[in-house]
């Protein structure tokens, strides 16, 4: 019998019978090693109602009382990094060594809102008119409802509640369902570093517990982070309800390769950037857009060995440079997505389907795989893959890279490749996608600058990290004020003028 994972309500595990459970698996064996529950209709109005209640006293805090326990918790995290990271590597597949990497870059964000006194400051205006002042500033919003995807179940969940939870809201996260230990783990953390009851909550389940929650009247603001039609779905039913929305979805970032890149370094970069974490990251580069008649060649005489020397293995292991897929089902969907490029009729260079562990039979490996000769009609360009494919497309100049970038539906992330300033300052003004590298193959920004990308890779107006989470997670209220002696008191019925 495998263990079932508890829900997290009101600072404990919250374990209920008789639900249906979801099987989670360790990919890199295809082995279960846990379940996970579906949350009832009750199981999350008990989350809610846990999370309202918190919110009454939480939002009452003082900055520095939720400042003094994010230090905590950022201690806690740096403590638990290699247990947090076992979780991950277990449950989703990725390295080790990515996985601590996903966790500092969680921590980074728990820093910055460390300093979240300095992040709340309002503004204020003496002497508006006589004795009387303006002063505006932020106030929470209230429940927030947080799901995250699998391919971070640290991270993600991070980027979402402690910027909700610092402004003063409560927060219920609802985790991937492929990847939930991880998530619990934060929760019992936030508890010990003495975040009061219920105002982290976390409930599990499929996307039917996101919809019963989305459709609460005491949840306030929803972030979402998923494929893009489940983001844009959830964005629609959230602002439909009345809700703040903000989600992110999918992506297929274009990597630019201009003729005077250093072609090895740019080899090696787009190697990690396109394989690490098997491809399942939306930063992932997955097409490469080499410009110039002799580009594609001089890059594949590096690129080609870079990819080839790839270690494929069991996440855990320190020589494993790719993991395996998260699931069976996901694992047959890029199967089926490289078939499709073959019959597309791109040329595949490196074919990694055929790939067999040699111990962990049941695993869901496979090999990188590298497609040449591919055009902008083709699906393997076109669609989300979200696995170890990197596609090439060749064209003649940085126009027009830009312009096939531009056309694409997605606009998460980018990078260009180059030694001349000019074509980096060009492709980098011009591209119509939120997150732009320039030598820097993933572009994911640090904690102080907004993290979101454009067209179909983002659903609302503000993006995660920094100032703007705080912005999404709070409402702007002024006051004015005047304070005058009795003797000038006087009834007024015109509309009050600031002179
Ligand atoms: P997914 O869309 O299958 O699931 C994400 C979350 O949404 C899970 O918690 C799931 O339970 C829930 N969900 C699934 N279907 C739903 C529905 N119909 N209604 C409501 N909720 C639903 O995504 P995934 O496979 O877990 O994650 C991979 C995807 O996430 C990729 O497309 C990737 O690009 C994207 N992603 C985007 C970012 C970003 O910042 N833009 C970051 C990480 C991952």
């Amino acid at each position: 019998m495998v263990q079932i994972l508890p829900h997290f309500i009101g600072g404990k595990h919250h374990i209920e019978n008789n639900n249906t459970c979801f099987p989670v698996y360790n990919p890199a064996f295809g082995e279960v090693i846990a379940e996970v529950p579906q949350a009832s209709d009750a199981t999350c109005n008990l989350a809610v109602e846990s999370s309202r209640i918190a919110f009454l006293y939480w939002s009452q805090t003082t900055p520095m009382k939720r400042a003094s326990i994010l230090f905590k918790f950022r201690e806690l995290l740096e403590k638990n990094t290699q247990e947090l990271a076992a979780m991950v590597t277990r449950e989703h597949g990725k390295t080790l060594s990515d996985a601590k990497g996903s966790i500092a870059r969680g921590i980074e964000l728990v820093e910055w809102h460390c300093g979240l006194l300095h992040q709340l400051q309002g503004d204020f205006t003496a002497n508006v008119s006589k004795n009387m002042d303006s002063y505006t500033f932020r106030q929470p919003l209230g429940v927030c409802l947080g799901v995250s995807p699998f391919n971070f179940p640290v991270m993600v969940p991070i980027w979402m509640m402690i910027p909700a939870i610092s402004a003063g809201n409560t927060f219920i996260l609802k985790p991937s369902e492929q990847a939930p230990s991880a998530p619990n783990r934060l929760l019992e953390l936030l508890t010990e570093a003495g975040l009061p009851d219920g105002v982290v909550n976390c409930v599990h389940g499929d996307k039917s517990t996101v919809e019963y929650l989305l459709n609460h009247r005491d949840i306030s603001a929803v972030t979402a982070v998923a494929s893009t039609n489940v983001a844009e779905s959830i964005y629609k039913t959230a602002i439909a309800n009345g809700k703040r929305a903000h989600t992110f979805g999918g992506a297929k970032n274009h990597a630019v390769v201009m003729p005077d890149a250093d072609m090895q370094q740019t080899a090696k970069a787009i190697t990690g950037a396109a394989f690490g974490s098997a491809g399942e990251r939306c930063m992932a580069i997955s097409v490469v857009v080499t410009v110039g008649a002799n580009t594609k060649d001089a890059l594949l005489q590096h690129l080609l060995p870079e990819i080839r020397a790839i270690r494929v293995g069991a996440g855990d292991k320190e020589t494993t440079d790719m993991g395996p897929l998260i699931s069976s089902a996901h694992y047959t969907r890029v199967l089926n997505a490289v078939a499709d490029g073959v019959t597309e009729g791109a040329q595949l260079l490196i074919d990694g389907r055929y790939f067999a562990h040699p111990e962990k039979h049941q695993g869901y490996y496979m090999g990188p795989c590298l497609f040449d000769g591919v055009t902008e009609s083709m699906q393997i360009y076109q669609q989300e893959i979200f696995g170890p494919v990197l596609v090439i497309v060749e064209v003649d100049s940085l126009e027009s890279a830009l312009q096939l970038v531009n056309r694409h539906q997605y606009g998460n992330g980018t990078a260009i490749f180059t030694r001349d300033g000019y074509s980096a300052y060009e492709y980098s003004q011009r591209v119509q996608v939120g997150m732009v590298g320039v030598n820097v193959p993933v572009p994911v920004p640090v904690a102080s600058h907004p993290f979101g990308g454009w067209k179909r890779s983002s659903f609302g107006d503000t993006n995660m990290h920094g100032l703007e989470s705080i912005q999404f997670y709070t409402r702007r209220k002024t006051i004015t004020s005047k304070w005058f002696a009795t003797d000038e008191a006087h009834n007024s019925f015109a509309m009050p003028v600031h002179k």
